[in-house]
């Protein structure tokens, strides 16, 4: 019985195990997390500000976006080690592991249908770090169904004239890139529906006010307006009509990468309580001495690895452009995102009376997991996804 690499046993087995490079990137991402963006986390959550810390470490070291093939300008790194950036960076801080997030979710419709001349224009900046990209598709009255957007777009002479307005943008006003999808045949449904680019700069377009939120508060979140506002007619990414197809490609592939977020955020809360539990002393005892906090710990760190290769997995079939990732990139998001919400609740739980309070990180990784669940589509909208992959 053979395996690919060798046999059963050998020490060349490699299955499940991550490359070196791998291995040597998380090294590298843990030392930089731990010592340039962790000890911002909590002040960056207090006072509900911009990561400017994490992106100062990331733009310098190169992992701000890190999937930017190297024609480019970028490093061209996997969708594994774009899961890695995301996973180290999370667990110390969410807020930050936006950057990468969105600088992948903002260009990845442009990687997969975008023209050469537009990604030209476009990736070099964000690849050295001087700008950074987000992805425009909710509006107020279009989430889950998001095929009901009502901005529209209209072709006027050679440019595109852009009306309406998104909502939930991450990372709003901080990017100088967006991946903005619009109605361009409004008769025509889902399939009347186009993805555009919208500079900063780009005469009426406006950033609205920030929202007010539960976590995940150092990655602004707001509404954009686009007031006839007009962009080159080279700014559309592929054929007018594919955008919302484009639109579900990308998620596809950036699924897997909020799945990341969430084992980052897991990860993050489960080492604090493992310290935690070990310091802590009730009945002349280390809580780590009772069987029911044991079994607790057992259980989320058993979750948590499940998870963890369910989204590695994902994201090396998504790399290894499989057809039909519906499934399987709904399914990493999915389960890693209820996963954290268990283990960071459970943390919080391990903590007794003090994970309540802001003094301990947890009651932060609790609510930052749980944006895990509602955003590039709410779980229940996964499972849709899942049961009509199975049922088709
Ligand atoms: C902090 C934050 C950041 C975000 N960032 C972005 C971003 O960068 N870009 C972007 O485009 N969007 C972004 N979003 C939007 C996000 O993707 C949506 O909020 C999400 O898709 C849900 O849409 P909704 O909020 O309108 O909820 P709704 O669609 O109104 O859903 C409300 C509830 O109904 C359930 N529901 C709806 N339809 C069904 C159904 N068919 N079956 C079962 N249950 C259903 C939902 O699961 C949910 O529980 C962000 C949201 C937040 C909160």
């Amino acid at each position: 019985m053979t395996a690919t690499t060798g046999r059963l046993g050998e020490p060349q087995f490699d299955l499940f195990t991550l490359p070196d490079e791998h291995m040597e990137l998380r090294g590298v991402l843990r030392d930089l997390c731990e010592k340039q963006i962790g000890p911002h986390a909590a002040n960056v959550d207090e006072e509900a500000r911009y990561t400017d810390e994490a992106l100062a470490a990331l733009t310098s070291s190169g992992f701000a976006a890190i999937h930017v093939p190297e024609e480019y300008g970028g490093q061209g790194g996997d969708s594994v080690a774009a899961c890695i950036v995301v996973e180290e960076v999370a667990r110390v801080c969410a807020s930050s592991s936006l950057i990468p997030i969105c600088n992948k979710l903002g260009t990845m419709g442009l990687l997969l249908r975008g023209s050469e001349e537009l990604k030209k224009q476009v990736l070099p900046s964000i690849a050295n770090g001087e700008a950074v990209a987000s992805y425009a598709l909710s509006e107020r009255e279009a989430g889950s169904d998001a095929g009901s957007m009502r901005t529209r777009a209209w072709l006027k002479g050679d440019e595109w004239v852009l009306n309406g307005a998104k909502c939930w943008i991450s990372n709003g006003g901080h990017s100088t890139w967006y991946t903005v999808m619009a109605v361009t045949e409004p008769d025509k449904g889902a399939n009347g529906i186009s993805a555009f680019v919208v500079h900063k700069d780009d005469p009426g377009f406006v950033v609205g006010a920030k929202e007010r939120k539960m976590g995940i508060k150092g990655s602004p979140t707001t509404e954009l307006y686009f007031e006839n506002c007009r962009i080159p007619g080279d700014r559309i990414i592929g054929d007018p009509g594919t955008g919302f197809k484009t639109a579900l490609a990308t998620l596809d592939h950036t699924r897997p990468t909020i799945g990341a977020q969430a084992v980052g955020i897991a990860q993050g809360a489960l080492d604090a309580t493992i310290a935690y539990v070990k310091e802590r002393k009730q009945f002349g005892k280390a809580i780590a001495d009772f069987q029911a906090v044991q079994f607790m710990l057992a259980d989320m760190a058993m979750k948590l690895e499940a998870a963890r290769l369910m989204v590695y997995t994902a994201a090396a079939r998504a790399e290894r452009g499989e057809p039909n990732l519906g499934f399987i990139s709904s399914a990493s998001k999915c389960f890693a995102s209820d996963v954290a919400m268990d283990v960071t609740t459970n943390a919080v739980q391990l903590f007794g009376g003090y994970g309540y309070t802001r003094d301990f990180p947890v009651e932060r990784f609790m609510r930052d997991a749980k944006i895990t669940q509602i955003y590039e589509g709410t779980n229940q909208i996964q499972r849709v996804v899942m049961s009509r992959a199975l049922l088709q």
